[in-house]
């Protein structure tokens, strides 16, 4: 149950992506692990550990082994969440009486799920300096905003189905009339800079909801944020179990923009991964072909949240193919690669699984749904290595409150600890060699 209410209180802590990575952060650097900056020179000590951030938003972290990089096991998961971003006029009026917060989508969520809860925002501010600019985390940590329903009596069909529009149905009520310009103030206030100081900022809502456990048996986990916060606590936890690495690198990516598709500089289709592994290279006097054989004996796991099957609609699962809370990792198939799990990468990890009693469950769509994409096969283009797609099963996916089991962090932590205790050197073309 620790590691369950670890990740609940870390869920907590990070209500957007730029909190996560900050988290994720504070853990490495209490374990040892050294902040690099992207504009400085590295110099790489064996079998000592590393994290570099970008955009404050993602972050890699990597333990350099002892003796010689001749591999990367490394674990990717992504920090951001569906959500709303706030516009940069922030205020709109309403008949004199109201001001509302001007958001717009971030990601696909589940609308309904957002009204009628109290939130809050939380995310970035860029102030000005005395020589330029910096960027600062600000949470507002109080109940400000709510999106209201409209009165069953003034839409009698909503419950027959409704179409909400973006621009006119999720707008959070912030204050009564007086309040307008009162939002930029009370962020000024919580981050303790004077409002003219505030030249820039990326400010998300999230709702005020602490994650908890419940059903008959305590087996259920319910928290906003799961994807893929689940994941990437899991892979935290596991990068800082795992033993010490006496030859190969482990590494640990938590990507932000995976909902928005991954494409910005510090996403998983950036240069970021590409250019932290060069850099490692280099700084060991590695050659082009080092390289290459290094990444020839590499794996990845793709690590995101999967669809159990739900309660009320079996049906939208494969009969076969489905899984469900609680009953271990997901390995995840998909015939088009939008899933980069393939026979070798598959059979790889139920062999780390099978030797440590991990259990794992297969999950591919119905053959009549596309499903959703994540980070793996993204990644995978820019950095060209043996990968597999996993997760943890959980209803509910992009609903401002998931569900999941509360086993199933256990096992995908002692799972993601198991690869990265295991070295891999490549043999033939279809032959690895892992102890
Ligand atoms: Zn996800």
């Amino acid at each position: 149950m620790n590691n369950v209410q670890g990740l609940l209180d870390f869920i907590d802590r990070s209500p957007t992506a730029f909190h996560a990575t900050a988290n994720i952060c504070a853990e490495l650097e209490k374990a040892g692990r050294t902040r690099l900056l992207e504009g400085e020179a590295w110099k790489l000590e064996p079998g000592r550990g590393y994290y570099v951030t970008r955009n404050m938003s993602s972050v890699i972290a990597f333990d350099m082994p002892k003796a010689d990089v001749d591999s990367m096991r490394i674990i990717a998961a992504h920090s951001d969440s569906p959500t709303f971003k706030i516009k940069e006029n922030a205020e709109l009026s309403v008949r004199g009486k109201y001001t509302k917060l001007n958001v717009e989508k971030y990601g696909g969520m589940l609308f309904s799920t957002w009204f009628d809860r109290p939130l809050s925002v939380a995310g970035r501010i860029v102030v000005r300096t005395e020589k330029g600019i910096e960027a600062r985390l600000v949470d507002i940590d109080k109940d400000i905003l709510v999106i209201p329903n409209v009165a069953i009596h003034m839409n009698r069909e909503i419950n027959d189905g409704f179409k909400y529009n973006a621009q006119t149905d999720l707008m959070p009520l912030f204050g009564d009339g007086e309040a307008k310009g009162g939002f930029k103030k009370l962020v000024a206030e919580a981050a303790g800079v004077s409002e003219d100081d505030i030249i820039g900022n990326d400010l998300f809502l999230y709702p005020r909801i602490k994650g908890g456990i419940l059903g008959r048996e305590d087996e259920y986990i319910i928290s906003p944020r799961l994807d893929d916060l689940e994941c990437a606590y899991s892979g935290l936890a596991a990068f800082l179990a795992a033993e010490k690495p006496e030859s190969g690198v482990n590494m640990l990516c938590v990507f932000d923009n995976e909902e928005v598709g991954s494409g910005t500089k510090q996403g998983a289709d950036s240069t970021f991964l590409n250019d932290v592994i060069s850099r490692i290279f280099i700084a060991c006097g590695k050659t082009s072909e080092d390289a290459c054989r290094a990444l020839a004996a590499s794996f990845m796991l793709s690590a995101d949240n999967a669809h159990a099957v739900h309660p009320n609609h079996p049906e939208k699962t494969d009969e076969e193919n489905c899984v469900f809370m609680n009953e271990g990792i997901v390995i995840k198939f998909n015939a088009n690669q939008r899933y980069t799990t393939d026979a070798v990468s598959a059979a790889f990890f139920h062999r780390i699984l099978a030797d440590k009693d991990i259990p794992c469950q297969h999950f591919a769509n119905r053959s009549d749904v596309a499903g959703g994409g994540t980070l793996g096969n993204i990644s995978g283009s820019h950095v060209s290595i043996n990968t597999l797609d996993i997760g943890l099963a959980q209803l509910a996916m992009h609903s401002a409150c998931e569900t999941a089991g509360a086993k199933d962090v256990d096992y995908m932590m002692n799972g993601m600890t198991a690869f990265y205790n295991t070295h891999v050197a490549v043999g033939a073309d279809g032959e690895y060699f892992m102890n």
